[in-house]
């Protein structure tokens, strides 16, 4: 039996969603479509193949034919559709963030906790990125002895004018913060920032490069350089020092050119290239999960995790100094 989807939020990602879910992956199908526009609900219905459209979250969700839901609208609106979802007792795939303050991350894990389901999955693409996956198994094999720093770039060649100085945090290291605790198996416990000098390629409000150093629970440094103005591509990093030995990630093959006097290899100017088949493998395995009642991916315990980091690095960019980060001890309904 395929597992039927309601998708909320045909918007960019949506749309992209839409595409993968319908006419990509395997063993699902999407069944209905809904957006707090019309026109935007129509067209994507159409592009699902004429699936049956709403206007409103609660239509969709408890819609008899929908099985399981996935939430592609702004982060604002999260929280209302994946309560709706959990409430239904209906498996949820949402975008990240899980939701856009910590009170409301909390609010989410304590109504799952309640229904005693695992319902929730967070868009934590990078988890399903095959570079990262290949560090992990080699550092869980325990022949590099432990993680002591993580040294990490999240470049981007440039970024619009309304972006700003937070917004490295929660649109940018956002995906830094999920992925590197479940890389290391560890624990956040501070978060500071350190400024260099601004690029001149940036504007008033926004600081470009950031330096972001996040603690871990077993004394590990991690050590983020995040700069979005670098000209030169879209160039994402990570290399872990361990005790016997040193894992760089490998970065996306590409075919090295000799040319005018230069031997060269391009670097990847996309976002979106960069982690498109990361998307594929994460919504097959929810897809897989969801029809077995399992969650595997990132859960609403890591989306409330990546919100309070992400409150302690935007505290840190404006103090300066080394800020706390507490989350309290994980669920046990969370270790499962
Ligand atoms: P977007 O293009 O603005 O699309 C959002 C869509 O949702 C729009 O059509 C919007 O309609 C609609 N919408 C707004 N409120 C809604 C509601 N209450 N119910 C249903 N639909 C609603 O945004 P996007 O770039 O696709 O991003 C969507 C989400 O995906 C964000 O949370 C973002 O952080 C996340 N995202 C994740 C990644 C990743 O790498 N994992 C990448 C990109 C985006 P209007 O335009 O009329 O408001």
């Amino acid at each position: 039996m395929e597992l039927r989807i309601g998708l909320i939020g045909c918007g960019a990602i949506g749309k992209e969603h839409i595409k993968r879910l319908q006419y990509k992956l395997q063993r699902c199908r999407i069944v209905a479509v809904s957006d707090v526009l019309e026109s935007g609900a129509k067209a994507a219905a159409e592009l699902a193949g004429g699936v049956k459209w709403y206007m409103d979250v609660p239509s969709i969700v408890n819609d008899p034919e929908v099985d399981a839901v996935v939430v592609c609208s702004p982060g604002f609106a999260h929280k209302e559709a994946i309560l709706c979802a959990i409430e239904a007792g209906k498996p949820v795939f949402t975008e990240k963030p899980l939701a856009t303050t910590a009170a409301d991350c909390r609010e989410i894990v304590e109504a799952e906790m309640a229904s005693g389901k695992h319902l929730v999955q967070v868009g934590f693409m990078r988890r399903y990125d095959r570079g990262y996956n290949q560090v992990k198994q080699i550092l869980d094999s325990n022949e590099f002895g432990a993680p002591l720093i993580v040294k990490c770039t999240h470049r981007n060649p440039e970024v619009g004018t309304n972006y700003d100085t937070p917004m490295a945090v929660h649109d940018t290291a956002i995906h830094e913060i999920d992925v590197l605790h479940w890389l290391i198996d560890d624990e956040y416990v501070s978060a500071q920032v350190l400024m260099p000098k601004t690029t001149k390629y940036s504007h008033p409000a926004l600081k470009d490069p950031q330096i972001m150093l996040l603690k871990t629970k077993s004394g590990a440094i991690i050590d983020l350089e995040v700069f979005v103005n670098c000209k030169f591509g879209y160039d994402i990093n990570c290399e872990v020092i361990c005790e016997e030995g040193v894992v760089h990630m490998p970065a996306p093959s590409f075919p090295s050119v000799r040319r005018a006097g230069y031997y060269a290899t391009p670097i990847e100017q996309s976002w979106i290239n960069r982690f498109i088949d990361s998307y594929d493998v994460e919504l097959q395995n929810w897809v897989d999960c969801a029809k077995r009642g399992a969650v595997e991916g990132p859960t609403a315990w890591d989306g409330y995790v990546a919100a309070v980091t992400a409150d302690a690095l935007v505290k840190a960019q404006q103090t300066g100094a080394e800020e706390p980060i507490v989350t309290g001890v994980m669920p046990a309904f969370y270790r499962q």
